[in-house]
């Protein structure tokens, strides 16, 4: 069995894109570098990223997302049945191309199986994550053109979605997080929504975590216990740490948001330690993960690594203060 320090620390996924790689991904797009360039200097990023998390004491890392633009975007040009139209704006100045479901929903090959493989060969530690967009997301975001309703189109994406998971269990991973963002936008849509992630986990025997930020998590507990995952990831951080009683009773472990990715201050490990103490009140420290709020590809890179410094120097507070209670490690714990 694998155990991890109490307290574990990880990321939610994305990390600043370095500079270097931006400018090839440019040059990439308007046809200055080929193929080979964009492969070889992709790989490179991805070293570099898991570098600066595992440098600054990250426990779990990921592959920091580089070779994703945009998380819906990457899923739907590998899965068959979508086709594209022009950039929409999603918020503030970011856009995406929207995709079409215009077909048939079809699993035609591994999407992140290998940034998994690369990131397990490449990182020292036991356990890294990869990251997943949940089936509703996909659907949400996507314009339905072919299937009567978009809870039909998210069943189907819920099958191909399922089929990855499964793939990335049997070639050795540990963790997979599903990201939901778009889990609580449409309430009335809930019921289904989470039949659906549900049905994306079937079978999977590997810890399944769920992402779900800036939402209504009063919305989201009612189906804390339905929803059939290991850990719910969340953003407390940003919403200055209210709501911390909506994980009171919580059956299942928390991936505790302590850093606020849409701010550029870097938090003190004080208020990190501070936030994980108050969360304690609610939630046995044996059942708490530490990460951000949410990925942090809009951070400048410096500001990222510190934020990330920052969190695993707060936790190493706490874990003082819990290794005195003899607390010093707690088992992965997989999806049942
Ligand atoms: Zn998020």
């Amino acid at each position: 069995m694998i155990s991890l320090p109490i307290l574990p620390t990880t990321v939610i996924g994305s990390y600043p894109r370095p500079k270097w790689f931006r400018e090839i991904i440019k040059g990439y797009k308007n046809g200055r570098y080929g193929e080979e360039l964009l492969k070889e200097a992709s790989d490179d990023a991805v070293v570099s990223v898991i570098s600066d998390q595992e440098e600054v004491g990250i426990d779990i890392p990921s592959d920091g997302e580089m070779r994703r633009d945009e998380m819906v975007e990457y899923f739907a040009e590998r899965i068959e049945g979508f086709r594209f139209y022009g950039p929409v704006r999603v918020w503030g100045n970011n856009f995406f191309r929207k995709p079409a479901v215009v077909s048939k929903i079809t699993y035609i090959r591994p999407i992140v199986v290998d940034e998994y493989l690369f990131l397990r060969r490449h990182s020292s530690r036991p356990v890294v994550k990869v990251t997943i967009t949940g089936p509703y997301t996909i659907a949400d975001w996507s314009f339905n053109e072919y299937y009567n309703s978009k809870e039909e189109l998210a069943f189907e994406l819920a099958k191909v979605i399922g089929t990855e998971i499964k793939k990335l269990e049997e070639v050795g991973s540990l963790f997979v997080q599903v990201d939901e963002p778009a889990l609580t936008t449409h309430p009335k849509e809930m019921d289904w929504a989470v039949q659906a992630i549900n049905k994306a986990v079937e079978g999977v025997n590997i810890k399944v975590g769920l992402h779900v930020c800036y939402s209504n998590y009063s919305l989201l507990k009612p189906y804390f216990d339905e929803l059939r995952v290991t850990q719910f990831a969340l953003e407390f951080a940003n919403r200055g740490f209210r709501d911390l009683e909506v994980v009171k009773g919580l059956s299942k472990e928390l991936g505790f948001g302590v850093i606020d990715v849409h701010s550029r201050v870097v938090e003190e490990p004080e208020y990190v330690a501070k936030a994980l103490f108050k969360i304690m009140e609610y939630l046995s420290p044996e059942y708490i993960y530490v990460n951000p709020d949410c990925g942090l590809k809009l951070l400048p890179r410096s500001i990222a690594k510190a934020k990330l410094r920052a969190m695993v120097e707060g936790v190493m507070i706490v874990r003082r203060e819990l290794a005195k209670k003899g607390l010093t490690e707690i088992p992965l714990r997989n999806k049942v």
